[in-house]
């Protein structure tokens, strides 16, 4: 199996190290070249151009920003490029309609296409500890699982084309909905007088507990390695939640389904989202839930 990666980024980088310390035979390419130049010191072998990572590879792994950049490589050289039959894995987080434009766009350059999502971080990235979220055929999800559990720790087949997608902003809105809903609490329970140390031991042991309290609690002291007492290092940073809920929202819209909650924390992490907050973790949120 011949392996081409492009987009080493925060992410894209640590994931094609991994392949290739795994023993797997890796192209790297990045636009930015110092990038494409730092992954050769990985036992990756650096590509200079796009066309010539992918020729001859029979895995093209993408990790790009956003949607278009994804649909503009496949339409501009990469699905022309690839040899026929090539597996083209997805992992960027990226629209719903997006991933179903790329997957079809493959099939119909006689590819094969998978859009796989992944949650964890550049930690998880870096530690091969990601989780994978894999929307395509059963038979290709198969064949690429191997290359998925040296990247990552949880692996999911979550369905057709687009469910990959679906399943990471679905699940990225409900983690911002009780984000916002754990700091209300937080702000709410100080301003009647109760400590972060006391609602924590209750709220992480009763009914309202959830990841956002128990693991990413909001305010600084009751779990010390959360990002809140690190001056809220990320973590996810807020850019990465705020970019996220747009692709919610579209899929709302889309969908016709009745998410207010949804809407309002894509309003809230949009307003949240400015110059001084987009590298903070995304529990950063809970100043703007202090009075005054
Ligand atoms: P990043 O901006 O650090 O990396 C993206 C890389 O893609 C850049 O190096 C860029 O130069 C490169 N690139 C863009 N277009 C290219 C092209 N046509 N050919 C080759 N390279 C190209 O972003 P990141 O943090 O690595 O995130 C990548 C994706 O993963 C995003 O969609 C993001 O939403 C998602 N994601 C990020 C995290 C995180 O914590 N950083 C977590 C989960 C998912």
């Amino acid at each position: 199996m011949k392996i081409a990666f492009l987009g080493l980024g925060n992410m894209g980088f640590p994931m094609a190290r991994n392949l290739a310390n795994a023993g797997y035979d890796v192209t790297g390419y990045d636009v930015v070249e110092s990038a494409t130049q730092a992954i050769a010191e990985h036992n990756v072998t650096p590509a200079d151009t796009a066309r010539a990572a992918v020729e001859g590879a029979n895995v093209v792994i993408t990790m790009f920003p956003a949607g278009k950049h994804v649909l503009e490589a496949y339409q501009n050289e990469l699905l022309a490029a690839a040899q026929p039959d090539t597996l083209f894995i997805d992992s960027s987080t990226i629209a719903v309609d997006d991933a179903r434009r790329a997957a079809e766009l493959a099939r119909e350059a006689g590819h094969r296409a998978l859009d796989a999502p992944v949650s964890g971080g550049t930690k998880g990235a870096d530690q091969g500890t990601l989780t994978f979220m894999v929307g395509g055929d059963q038979a290709d999800f198969e064949q690429a699982k191997p290359l998925f559990e040296v990247m990552g720790r949880k692996i999911v087949h979550t369905g057709e084309s687009g469910t990959g997608q679906a399943a990471k902003i679905v699940n990225n809105m409900a983690l911002a909905i009780n984000t916002i809903g754990a700091a209300e609490a937080f702000s709410l329970g100080e301003n009647l007088g109760l400590s972060h140390q006391t609602l924590y031991d209750v709220m992480s042991t009763s009914a309202a507990q959830s990841w956002a309290v128990s693991t990413n609690c909001p305010v600084p002291g009751p779990v010390p390695e959360a990002p809140s007492s690190n001056d809220y290092r990320p973590g996810f940073a807020t850019a990465l939640m705020a970019k996220d809920l747009n692709l919610a929202k579209s899929a709302i819209e889309a969908t016709g389904t009745p998410a207010d909650f949804g809407l309002a924390a894509f309003q809230a992490y949009t307003e949240f989202n400015t110059e001084d907050n987009a590298g903070k973790d995304f529990s950063a949120i809970i100043a703007t839930k202090k009075k005054g």
